[in-house]
């Protein structure tokens, strides 16, 4: 059986070695000793200024929103996991779909501002799949109409755009650390960030709201990350310049293998970027091809091969959603969304195991 994704972990001894002084200390979450290692280690790795640690992407970016204190309407894309949207709406906003680009899948910025009204307080844009999304642009359409911009950066982990870490950008980036994200730390996040009162305010929101012994001054909850996750962002972080730069050779040979296919149409590569070859998307073109998406994924099922339709449904078809917004408005993110297959892409996932996967797609596309 090959899934779609296998999560990276240390030696069973490099790990243990790590949390064996937890039986000394007896100091299990809270910022301990390996979070504080932990952060200080990916503030670094990230080329950031500012960083904080959660228990989770999700949360992380909740504590964002909630953080900025913002009101009224997000635009965002409906072409991301269910997580981005769930996360305005379920901090009291409202989220306006925005469509998303043919290529590379993040936002139009063409379409941004015909959507953006009096009650418009951020952007939320997606680095989906890992593919930048136009930061520039971005930030010129946010700084005209006094917007912020987070971003949801959970697949874009160690990317570099322009020399730069791609966590410096708009106020506040949230990264995934979740098990089948290129780093992990078991199920962890954070937040890129440059305003040290944003920072404040967030340690506090995912802690309840306590400023010290006396006071608790936010309506907070608790999104802290343990030590025994951080212990496993520690040991992780050490291999994962190698991790990527097995990804990469399982990507070349993908791109061999499937580039000028007709009707197969692979993501391009991005001027300016550094990538972290965290997924792998494929569109099928139904209508060039004479066979469906549908029809890969189940091939390669057959053969035990776990390919993904990230992502589909999207978030603006989801049933909570779907009575107020039509999937019409967003006919690139639509058609797209018909088109996905994201193949299976880990580190140690073998070039004959690439080319198998490979060879049963050509076999079905001849
Ligand atoms: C994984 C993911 C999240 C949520 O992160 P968790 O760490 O799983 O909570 C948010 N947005 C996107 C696009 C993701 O892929």
């Amino acid at each position: 059986m090959i899934n779609v994704t296998r999560s990276s972990m240390p030696e069973f001894e490099e790990y243990t070695e790590e949390i064996k002084k937890l039986w000394d200390t007896k100091w299990l979450t809270n910022r301990g000793a390996i979070h504080r290692e932990l952060e200080e280690k990916l503030k670094n790795y990230l080329g950031v200024e500012n960083i904080s640690l959660f228990t989770n992407g999700h949360l992380a970016l909740e504590t964002i929103l909630d953080g900025l204190d913002l009101k009224g309407e997000v635009i965002t894309t409906p072409f991301t996991f269910a997580s981005t949207t769930q996360a305005i709406v379920r901090c009291g906003l409202t989220p306006v779909f925005c469509d998303i680009n043919e290529d590379d899948f993040t936002i139009d910025i063409n379409k941004i501002e015909s959507l953006i009204t009096d009650k418009t307080c951020a952007i939320l844009p997606v680095h989906v799949y890992g593919n930048i999304c136009n930061i520039e642009e971005i930030q010129k359409i946010a700084d005209k109409y006094g917007l912020k911009v987070v971003y949801d950066a959970a697949h874009a982990f160690g990317i570099k755009y322009r020399g730069k870490g791609i966590g410096n950008f708009g106020e506040a980036s949230m990264f995934s650390f979740h098990a089948t994200k290129v780093f992990n730390t078991i199920e962890g996040g954070a937040v890129c960030y440059h305003d040290k009162n944003l920072g404040i305010k967030m340690e506090r929101l995912k802690n309840f709201g306590i400023v010290d012994e006396d006071h608790i001054d936010e309506i907070g909850g608790n999104a802290k990350m343990n030590e025994f996750q951080a212990a496993m962002g520690v040991c992780n972080l050490r291999h994962v310049d190698n991790e990527i730069e097995k990804r990469k050779h399982v990507v070349q040979r993908y791109r061999e293998r499937l580039e000028n296919q007709k009707g197969i149409k692979l993501s391009p590569v991005q001027a300016d970027v550094i990538p972290n070859y965290s997924y792998f998307p494929v569109l099928f073109d139904e209508e060039v091809l004479g066979y469906t998406r549908d029809n890969i994924r189940d091939a390669l099922k057959e053969q035990g091969i776990n390919a993904r339709k990230y992502f589909y449904p999207l978030t603006n078809e989801i049933p909570n959603y779907s009575e107020h917004f039509k999937i019409q408005d967003t006919p690139i993110a639509y058609k797209i969304s018909r088109q996905v297959l994201t193949l299976p892409l880990y580190a140690d996932l073998s070039l004959k195991d690439v080319d198998r996967i490979c060879d049963i797609i050509l076999s079905y596309h001849n």
